[in-house]
């Protein structure tokens, strides 16, 4: 029998989830971003739920190719765009559409032949200072790629750095509109947290929605909102379960370091599943957890391979029972991937993509 630990995707919950895009931004067309294989949960696992989309959009070529192989024909947007000049080739060759942020994707293009002129999305940093053409050099990108007889549409990209925090977007959002109010072509800004939060106001979700995060079932403004108040459900569960139990009496301890020290007669339950699987070792005692469907919560340090999990009120459980680190429990309860991210220190982007290859992946059965 293998190690007790699998992950499940949901593929019914990957179409929920785009659906509440499509609801939050109606009018606009919607990007399912699946950059880091579908932050973790697998771009041909993620597909059947997402093939609603508009299109994918991603930065890794090679991720671009295994969506063409499973016969995706509509667009597919490269979110960094090129890395090198034979990228172009790349580009044409699966018609591709990329975004460009630099002086050097636009002499690469000038120098690329092809048959086929590109689409591309010229990127426009307004305030994140990552990737993009600074609004006082915006236009003269936009001429330059104009006069390309490789470029035929032009659309126009920017990217928050607060759309899920107080400072919000509209410093932003004022900044790309001054630059671009009469250039032509489509437009793309939000992210998830835009789409759910911001999608009201003018301009925001115009043409093309970028829904990342949410698309997998995690509040990107958690802990202002959780999964639930955006009607999100989890696309990922990471079941394990219970190995053996120990009974421990007063002043007894858990697990390296001793960092757990029993106050009263407690019985806990050693779960097969540790840092080695993704799950963070910065997960304090009192992490939350569902044993067969019902909150748990974690005891002492998190180990390679294992984990310890409080059983003392849940006499009915032993070797064989189910533990749900996150997402949705066989019985149906769910338990926030949000939740465990935030006992970490971290967010849930990051679980999701640091889920372990020695974890074996599964298609939920519906
Ligand atoms: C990753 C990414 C997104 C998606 O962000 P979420 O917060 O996951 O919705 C959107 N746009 C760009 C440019 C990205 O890199």
């Amino acid at each position: 029998m293998p190690r007790p630990i699998q992950a499940l995707i949901h593929a019914d919950a990957l179409a929920h989830n785009l659906a509440r895009a499509r609801q939050a931004a109606p009018d606009a067309r919607v990007w399912a971003v699946v950059k880091a294989n579908a932050y973790g949960h697998g771009i041909e696992r993620a597909f059947g739920g997402l093939r609603g989309a508009d299109g994918f959009a991603l930065l890794d070529l090679a991720e671009a190719e295994r969506l063409r192989a499973l016969d995706w024909r509509g667009p597919i947007l490269l979110l960094e765009g090129c890395f090198e000049p034979r990228d172009l080739e790349l580009c044409s060759r699966l018609d591709l559409w990329h975004v460009v942020h630099c002086p050097e994707q636009i002499d690469w293009l000038a120098a690329h032949k092809t048959l086929r002129p590109h689409r591309v999305f010229l990127k426009m940093n307004s305030g994140m200072n990552r990737l993009g053409f600074r609004p006082d050099a915006f236009r003269g990108a936009w001429a330059r790629l104009d006069a390309l007889p490789q470029v035929d549409e032009i659309s126009l990209m920017t990217h928050f750095s607060d759309a899920d925090g107080p400072r919000g977007i509209a410093h932003q959002v004022a900044v790309f509109e001054a630059a671009t109010r009469d250039l032509p072509g489509e437009r793309s800004l939000a992210n998830s947290a835009a789409t759910l939060r911001h999608a009201a106001e003018a301009g925001v979700a115009a043409d093309w929605v970028r829904a990342g995060i949410m698309s997998y079932g995690s509040a990107p403004d958690f802990p202002a909102h959780d999964a639930g108040h955006w009607c999100l459900q989890p696309a990922m569960s990471l079941r394990a379960r219970v190995l053996a139990t120990q009974t421990l009496a007063p002043g007894d301890t858990v697990g390296y370091g001793s960092s757990f020290t029993a106050e009263a007669t407690m019985r806990i339950g050693i779960v097969a599943c540790g840092y080695a699987d993704g799950y963070p070792r910065h997960c304090p005692t009192g992490t939350p957890v569902l044993v067969d469907g019902m909150r748990s919560a974690t005891v002492g340090r998190v180990s390679m391979d294992m984990l310890a999990v409080d059983l003392t009120a849940r006499p009915d459980a032993g070797p064989g029972s189910e533990v749900t680190l996150w997402g949705r429990a066989s019985a149906g309860a769910v338990l926030p991937i949000d939740e465990v991210a935030q006992a970490a220190g971290t967010i849930a982007y990051e679980l999701m993509c640091a889920l372990a290859p020695r974890v074996p992946v599964a298609l939920a059965d519906g």
